[in-house]
């Protein structure tokens, strides 16, 4: 009997250890999953916290429940890995051996980090809807701002879900305006970017939605400090933004007990792997998915979704003896809300960058235009993440590889994306 650990139990664990589960026999293979707590929150949900449209525990459901018969659970707090005696211990003393590692424990919010963002003014003036509490307070906050300067500040380019600073400006500047002060507040959206998102095409139009509800694009902000207190972010090149409630992502950083252990991980905390077999080169007993890993992709849950299919297959393959011929092509799929009722679909890998067309073929969801349709289909989600995605079900068209059908492949030569901001 050979034993597989997986490490973190939420959006990219959860499916790696159900899929594994049903992949191998309980006879050949024992599963344990990891993690702090038994309270799974689907954390797209915190973008309508505050605007009190959920609530926190309408997002969270039992780990131990979205796990297979024959998974154990263990709960706890993983302190460090040892690669070379294939061990795990926890903070309380327990120790795991391993035969397979799976590291699945997602990115750590790093407020601390960023020189006055933890002083005077968090959680007062100054909130992120990342954290569940963070989200929370903030909902208090936005209820009562009905004028001013509201600020939506990225603070570092190495975020989780690169679109959710977008959506919450874009509801926010919707939800102003049903209240009735659209016209008493500013909106500035700050981010270290070059636009307002990582590949030309994309940001060009995203930019132009954002000039359109009149939000202002403060853009390549490499933001040095926050002052809650005067009500201004500064930039390293001494730029100022000043606000009277600022919503700003933090940086983020790898868990921290990969820091504790030699081998695993970059000096942030993210785990190098081999960006096709998602193992840790020189260790092909170890592999990583999600917001963990140090890969280029984006930090998403569709990102740890469609890398667990190539995982589990990979990992069975080494199981078996055989050599891991799954490959992960970085796709990346992400509903971006707009507001007033429409959403955007974008739908990208490695090497083809999000263009406008249809989903998951030539007919579908709209990509890169905003629609009703893709709105719903940001809403219908949350009922596919808890009964099909979490369970490791396979869905059509809704996995790795990227599909080309539909997308228009052509723009990508357009000369006049060559160059943009990426
Ligand atoms: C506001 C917001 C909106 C988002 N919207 C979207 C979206 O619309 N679409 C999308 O695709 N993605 C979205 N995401 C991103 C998505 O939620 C993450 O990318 C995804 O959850 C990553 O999965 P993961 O398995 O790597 O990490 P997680 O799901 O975060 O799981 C990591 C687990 O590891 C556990 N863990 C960590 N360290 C330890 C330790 N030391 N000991 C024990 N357990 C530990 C944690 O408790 C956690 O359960 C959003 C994120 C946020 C914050």
């Amino acid at each position: 009997m050979r034993r597989i650990v997986i490490l973190g139990t939420g959006t990219g664990g959860t499916p790696v250890a159900n899929r594994l589960r049903r992949a191998l026999a309980p006879d050949d293979a024992s599963i344990v999953c990891v993690d702090r707590d038994d309270d799974h929150l689907y954390q797209p949900g915190l973008l309508y916290v505050p605007f009190g449209r959920r609530t926190l525990p309408s997002l969270t459901r039992s780990r131990r429940a979205q796990l297979h018969h024959g998974i154990d659970f263990v709960e706890g707090e993983v302190d460090a890995v040892e690669l070379d005696a294939r061990r795990v211990r926890l903070a309380d003393g327990t120790v795991l051996d391993y035969d397979y590692l799976v590291v699945a424990a997602g990115a750590r919010l790093a407020p601390e980090e960023t020189e006055g963002l933890t002083g005077p003014g968090w959680m007062q003036r100054v909130f992120t809807f990342y954290s569940p509490a963070g989200a929370a307070a903030l909902a208090d906050a936005f209820a009562r701002f009905n004028g001013g300067r509201l600020v939506v500040a990225v603070l570092d380019t190495l975020i989780k879900c690169p679109v959710a600073p977008l959506e919450f400006t874009f509801l926010a500047e919707d939800a102003l305006a049903k209240r009735g002060v659209r016209d008493r507040v500013e909106i500035a959206y700050v981010t270290p970017l070059e636009g307002a998102f990582t590949r030309p095409i994309a940001s060009q139009r995203l930019a132009w939605l954002l000039a359109e509800r009149g939000v202002e694009l403060v853009s390549s902000f490499a933001t040095a400090s926050v002052d809650g207190a005067a009500g201004r972010i500064t930039s390293y090149d001494g730029r100022g933004v000043d606000f009277d409630l600022a919503v700003v992502i933090p940086a983020h950083d790898g868990p921290a007990f990969v820091t504790r252990s030699p081998g695993l991980g970059d000096a942030l905390g993210f785990i190098p792997v081999d960006e096709r077999t998602l193992q840790l080169p020189g260790h092909p007993e170890v592999f990583a998915l999600g917001d963990a890993t140090g890969l280029s992709t984006s930090k998403a849950g569709s990102v740890a979704h469609f890398e667990s299919e190539v995982l589990v297959e990979n990992l069975v393959a080494t199981f078996d003896g055989r050599p891991p011929l799954a490959r992960f092509d970085g796709h990346t799929n992400c509903f971006l809300e707009l507001g007033r009722g429409e959403a955007l679909l974008i739908d990208f890998n490695r090497d083809v960058e999000p263009v406008p067309g249809h989903y998951p073929g030539p007919v579908g969801l709209p990509l890169l235009a905003p629609s009703r349709l893709d709105h719903l289909g940001k809403l219908a989600f949350e009922s596919l993440y808890w009964h099909a995605l979490l369970p490791g079900h396979s869905i059509p068209g809704v996995a790795s590889p990227m599909p080309r059908r539909g997308k228009r492949l052509s723009m990508l030569r357009h000369p006049a994306y060559a160059g943009g901001p990426r």
